[in-house]
């Protein structure tokens, strides 16, 4: 029986593995990671992720294929096939801080498995890194070892949160990146092999190590292109009375363009995206490339200044000022269908508007008061190091208080600023939600999701991103 061990139960390794483990019974995989708390919640029925269709798959497995455990070095000992899924966020301090990878958690398991080997194994790159990141895996791997023969693979993760099992099941492609050499080639056809189970052979690409890790890079960087290109035509649709919903039907039915990810919002979030353009954005500087380094950062520019923007026209409608006036944000997650807020837009919408002195009143199906509250007191660098968050500040504690119903957020408001596009937020009863709030009362819909003529019927006035404004 092939052995897979996954280092890292985050976001990624939790479902990746499970899928596999459903998909191939022949296989045992066990998925590791250094938290107590993330390993007992993946043992428990309360899943440490909200991700729709993970909990089934994991009951199907889990005891018979598929194990969770903090035994990291007994699992990696045993493996054929060793997974790294650790976090891989913007370097905080020192050379490159605030752009490039940190790759500490990446390094520690590199050595932690150059230690702990007794046998032949694969090391599969799952996390996203920066391209050239086999090369130093290499050397660690093989400095430490003791005759012990390591092949590393690049096998980046394209699922998407709150799609993540849909993905996983049918992804559009499975990649998988490789040395040159009959070693490499046969390391590869192993990983194929496993994919396999599910996956149509057309659809697994197979490429040298260098392209797949740049892959994973330049399709997240693609992605968020198009949405700071569409969120920057709502800006000009906002001045010249386009409608951008229009805009973009009519540029994505071009078969050439095609029309997913022209959605304008109040920009994109996520752990992701950002973090990986700037991992882009620095080895573009690093190889002597600050045109293209310039380009990059653009996506980032357009998509920070959609944030502010939001913010602006809150307060600009709410005649210049905020202050002392409650408003309810609905949804904090950085997209539907998941709890996580890491890099989320609405961090950075309310601490504008905290800082033009609101209260906020905040409701999201999925994340808890203790995340929110966390995310709004750190500063912006700091997610992912719990070590250095910083106490939220007393007045910005009584300016922001969490509900559980979307009902009791927006009582008393004086406007209402969706964040994230639950699609809970379009079935509520909005004449209930407008007759108990202050008037004039506002609704600033930051996705989208809003029947906004319906709105306007009831009486609210309405802002919606790149459509024509209220008069
Ligand atoms: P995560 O923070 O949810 O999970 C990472 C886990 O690794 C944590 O539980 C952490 O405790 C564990 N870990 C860190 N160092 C460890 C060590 N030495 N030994 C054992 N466990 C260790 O992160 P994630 O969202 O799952 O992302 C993981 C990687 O996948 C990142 O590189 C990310 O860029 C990439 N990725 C993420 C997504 C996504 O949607 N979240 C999609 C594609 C790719």
């Amino acid at each position: 029986m092939v052995k897979i061990c996954c280092i890292g139960a985050g976001y990624v390794g939790g479902p990746t593995m499970a899928v596999i483990a459903l998909k191939c019974p022949d296989v045992e995989v066990a998925v590791v990671d250094i938290s107590v708390p993330r390993i007992n919640a993946w043992n428990s029925d309360q899943l440490p992720i909200y991700e729709p269709g993970l909990d089934d798959v994991v009951k199907q497995c889990r005891g018979k294929n598929l194990f969770f455990s903090t035994d990291v070095e007994k699992h990696v000992r045993e493996a054929d096939i060793v997974f790294v899924s650790v976090n891989t966020p913007t370097k905080t301090r020192g050379l490159g801080a605030g752009k490039a990878a940190d790759l500490t958690y990446w390094e520690s398991a590199a050595r932690m498995i150059a230690d702990v080997s007794v046998s032949d194994k694969i090391v599969v790159e799952k996390s996203t890194v920066p391209v050239k990141t086999a090369e130093a895996i290499e050397k660690i791997l093989t400095h430490n070892s003791k005759g012990i023969k390591f092949q590393i693979l690049s096998n980046p993760e394209f699922l998407a949160e709150g799609t993540a099992i849909k993905d996983l099941f049918n992804p559009d492609r499975v990649l998988i990146g490789g040395r040159e050499t009959p070693e490499g080639f046969k390391a590869v056809q192993t990983l194929k092999d496993v994919y396999a189970h599910w996956v149509p052979e057309g659809q697994i690409i197979t490429t040298n190590l260098w392209s797949a890790e740049l892959s994973k890079l330049a399709a997240n960087a693609f992605l968020a292109q198009r949405i700071s290109s569409v969120n920057a035509m709502s800006a000009l649709c906002e001045a010249t009375g386009a409608d951008v919903t229009q805009v973009s039907y009519a540029v994505g039915t071009d078969s050439r363009i095609g029309p997913k990810f022209l959605n304008s919002s109040v920009g994109f979030g996520g752990s992701c995206f950002q973090k990986d353009i700037l991992n882009l954005v620095y080895i573009c500087e690093c190889n002597g490339l600050p045109e293209v380094a310039e380009y990059w950062k653009q996506v980032i520019k357009i998509n920070d200044y959609q944030k502010s923007r939001f913010v602006n026209r809150v307060v600009s409608s709410m005649f210049n000022s905020v202050s002392n006036k409650k408003i309810a944000v609905l949804g904090f997650a950085f997209k539907k269908d998941t709890g996580d807020t890491r890099e989320t837009p609405a961090i950075d919408v309310c601490k504008g508007l905290l800082e033009d002195k609101a209260r906020l009143s905040i409701y999201d199906p999925q994340v808890t008061e203790d995340q929110i509250q966390r995310d709004l007191s750190m500063n912006k660098f700091d997610w992912d190091h719990p070590l250095h968050l910083q106490p939220m500040s007393p007045t910005t504690v009584k300016q922001v208080s969490v509900t559980w119903d979307a009902y009791e957020a927006t009582k008393d408001a004086h406007g209402i600023c969706i964040m994230t596009e639950w699609d809970e937020f379009k079935n509520l009863d909005f004449q209930k939600i407008f007759d108990n709030m202050q008037k004039p009362a506002f609704v600033f819909d930051g996705r989208n999701i809003m029947n906004l003529q319906k709105l306007r019927e009831i009486g609210f006035i309405v802002y919606s991103i790149g459509k024509p404004l209220d008069d």
